[in-house]
């Protein structure tokens, strides 16, 4: 069985929706992919019934591709940070609750989802809310969907951005065997992690977290130099992490059979519109060769 679960970031659009997702996973060589069950940055939702779930599924069954390993993100309008923000955060919680039932309605398992940000509080009071507020999600939810903390870059007054605080919201939580976390390459290096040092990376993730937590990878090369806490992907092999690093974690023994995501951008080569370069970047860490100017060709 092929252990490397290899995919990107993809859309779920009219009119084919879920379907049109897994069409074209399978046409760029994707054997994961993740996605958004709606827009990102907004609440309105179309029912789950109305996504063509069911062609979509039967499609990946077809093509023997393991639904456990596909991921959903959460939308990012989601803050659980700071409950002081009364209305920022009873809407964090019932979204989030609704979004672990959508997830479990496309059959999938793994929720990625951003701690959330203090917004100027100070970081204890930051982690507390979102710990209370994962505990009144997760103490009324029945699903088996594992949210996935991701680590950040640290903008603002993100959180999550250490591995120590992604323990603290874990070990807060009592219903933690639901939790998992998330690995952004971008973002653990904006933070200021030496992402160059794979084994040393995961060493510190093993001892401060536990490797087992580690669910998903999100595989995105740095416009940013370490420690530049700004959060902008970059092309494989485009930016301060490249290509050699990037396919180190890909293909590292220890993280066998985790899912892992490119989250790069489309790429603007002068056309009408920005073409997706995910085709291109799978290829090369199945193959663990880089091809110069591989972004300049497509
Ligand atoms: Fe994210
Ligand atoms: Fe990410
Ligand atoms: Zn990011």
């Amino acid at each position: 069985m092929d252990s490397l679960y290899l995919g990107s970031h993809l859309p779920l659009n009219a009119p084919e929706y879920y379907l049109g997702t897994v069409k074209l996973a399978l046409e760029w060589g994707e054997n994961t992919f993740m996605f958004y069950t709606g827009a990102p940055q907004n609440t309105r939702r179309a029912p789950t019934s109305t996504l063509r779930i069911g062609e979509g599924r039967a499609l990946l069954k077809e093509n023997g591709i393991d639904e456990t390993k596909i991921v959903v993100h959460a939308p990012y309008i989601i803050n659980l940070g700071n409950k002081n923000n009364v209305d920022t955060y009873e809407l964090a919680k019932s979204f989030l609750s609704q979004e672990l039932k959508r997830v479990h309605d496309f059959g999938c398992k793994l929720l990625v989802l951003h701690p959330g940000s203090s917004v100027g509080a100070p970081e204890e009071f930051g982690l507390e809310s979102i710990i209370e507020g994962l505990n009144e999600v997760l103490d009324n939810d029945s699903s088996d969907v594992t949210i996935c903390l991701e680590t950040m870059a640290g903008k603002g007054s993100e959180l999550g951005r250490t591995f120590q605080q992604l323990a603290t919201i874990i070990n807060g939580v009592h219903k933690n065997e639901r939790l998992g976390v998330c690995l952004d390459t971008c973002h653990i290096n904006d933070y200021g992690y030496d992402v160059h040092d794979v084994d040393g990376v995961l060493d510190e993730f093993d001892k401060v977290i536990g490797l087992s937590r580690l669910k998903v990878i999100h595989v995105n090369d740095s416009k940013n130099p370490r420690a530049s806490h700004k959060d902008r992907h970059d092309n494989l092999g485009y930016g301060t992490i490249g290509f050699d690093t990037l396919n180190a974690w890909v293909h590292n023994p220890r993280l066998n059979g985790i899912p892992k995501v490119l989250e790069t951008p489309y790429v603007d080569n002068g056309g009408k519109e920005k073409v997706p370069p995910y085709k291109k970047e799978i290829e090369m860490l199945r193959d663990e060769n880089f091809v110069e100017s591989w972004r300049e060709e497509l």
